[in-house]
């Protein structure tokens, strides 16, 4: 807990703070380009409804000495950037309509939080397509089935929020689950076809939850363009799809798999695996580079899922959903015989407790 004592209004800064949130100044912010914060307690007096913390990682600055987010007019030092949380979509429309009317495009990258260096490459994209990029933050319970993970899903909005500052992302929409379903919420975006074989087979009711979120999401930031990684690559088909079909004026980006040094994708539920377990997960993305090389080398579609299935089975995978070959665009099977592309291997499996999704490109 770092400490911020907090004056009376009107706001000076202090040289001492405590913060309502659980980052270390000491400890935590080790990375090359978190080395120090600043921490202005921007809106706690302002007009902003909701109470919230805003930092700005500054190379080389003094974690207690005055912020410098206001340099004078004679300063040569560059007006700094703030990173900010919000919590209502009343206060990200209000600055995202600031940014807007002053002309800057604007990018938004939703995710679940428990956020790793796959999250941080789609921000990292969504700044070459935009001025501000916005990343929201909200484990969405419409999508997790009655016996899925949704309790246990990793959470640290703290780190998260570090993550996103140190990677330049602008402000963070941390909406609890009251502003985003309030009561007596009655609506479900449902998409046919793209959505009903592979994961929307083994996890019925997930792709509505992710449609109705994902619009709502769309609707509450208007950004100009959305960033999705393709590790979800059956989830960007729907929700390409859905801004088609709904007329959303969005522009939908797929962003590559970020992958650790094995090829295991890297996934937010990579922390429920134990070392053995970890040993296993890594062979999934062997399975599927097999599979896209014999198909390429001619081998029919049936004889690559087949063979695809054994490979994770003798890997130690208790359960498999799916080791399938489907076109890329609609996820339409291509038939038993011989792939002509462009085509994509999806997988779906489970060890321990974990169940892991990848796919690859079949080009
Ligand atoms: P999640 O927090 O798991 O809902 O993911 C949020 C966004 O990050 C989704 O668009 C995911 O497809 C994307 N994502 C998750 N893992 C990766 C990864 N390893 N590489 C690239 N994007 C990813």
């Amino acid at each position: 807990m770092a400490m911020v004592d907090l004056p009376a209004p009107p706001f000076s800064f202090p040289t001492t703070i405590t913060l309502a949130c659980d980052i270390d100044l000491n400890s935590t912010t080790d990375s090359a380009t978190m080395r120090r914060f600043q921490f202005v307690n921007r809106n706690l007096y302002g007009d902003a409804a909701s109470t919230q913390v805003v930092m700005r990682a500054v190379d080389g600055m003094d974690a207690h000495a005055a912020p410098r987010h206001k340099p004078s007019p004679f300063s040569r030092e560059p007006a700094m950037p703030e990173f900010a949380i919000v919590r209502t979509v009343a206060d990200l429309r209000a600055q995202v309509g600031a940014w807007k009317r002053s002309g800057q495009r604007v990018a938004l990258v939703p995710t679940m939080g428990a956020l790793h260096e796959g999250h941080l490459s789609l921000i990292a994209l969504a700044k070459t397509r935009a001025e501000r990029v916005v990343a929201s933050v909200f484990v969405n319970p419409t999508q997790f089935g009655p016996n899925e993970d949704f309790d246990a899903y990793p959470r640290g909005e703290a780190r998260d929020a570090e993550l996103l500052a140190g990677a330049g992302c602008d402000l963070m929409f941390a909406p609890g689950v009251a502003e985003m379903y309030p009561q007596g919420f009655s609506t479900s975006i449902s998409v046919t076809g793209v959505s009903e074989p592979l994961d929307g087979a083994a996890r019925p009711g997930h792709f509505n939850g992710v449609a109705t979120v994902v619009t709502k999401l769309l609707l509450q930031c208007g950004p100009d363009v959305a960033v999705f990684g393709e590790k979800d690559y059956q989830q960007l088909q729907v929700i390409k799809r859905l801004v088609r079909d709904l007329d959303i004026p969005v522009e939908i980006i797929g962003a590559p798999t970020s992958r650790l040094e094995d090829g295991l994708a890297r996934s937010s539920r990579n922390a429920y695996l134990s070392e053995a377990e970890r040993e296993v997960a890594g062979r999934m993305n062997l399975a599927l580079s097999e599979a896209v090389r014999r198909l390429k080398a001619g081998e029919s579609v049936e004889r690559v899922e087949a063979t695809g299935r054994a490979a994770l089975e003798r890997a130690g995978f208790q359960r498999i959903d799916y080791f399938e070959v489907r076109n890329a665009d609609d996820l339409s099977h291509p038939g038993p015989g011989p792939w002509s592309g462009p085509g994509r291997v999806l997988a779906a499996a489970v060890i321990g407790k974990t169940r892991l999704i990848d796919n690859m490109a079949v080009e």
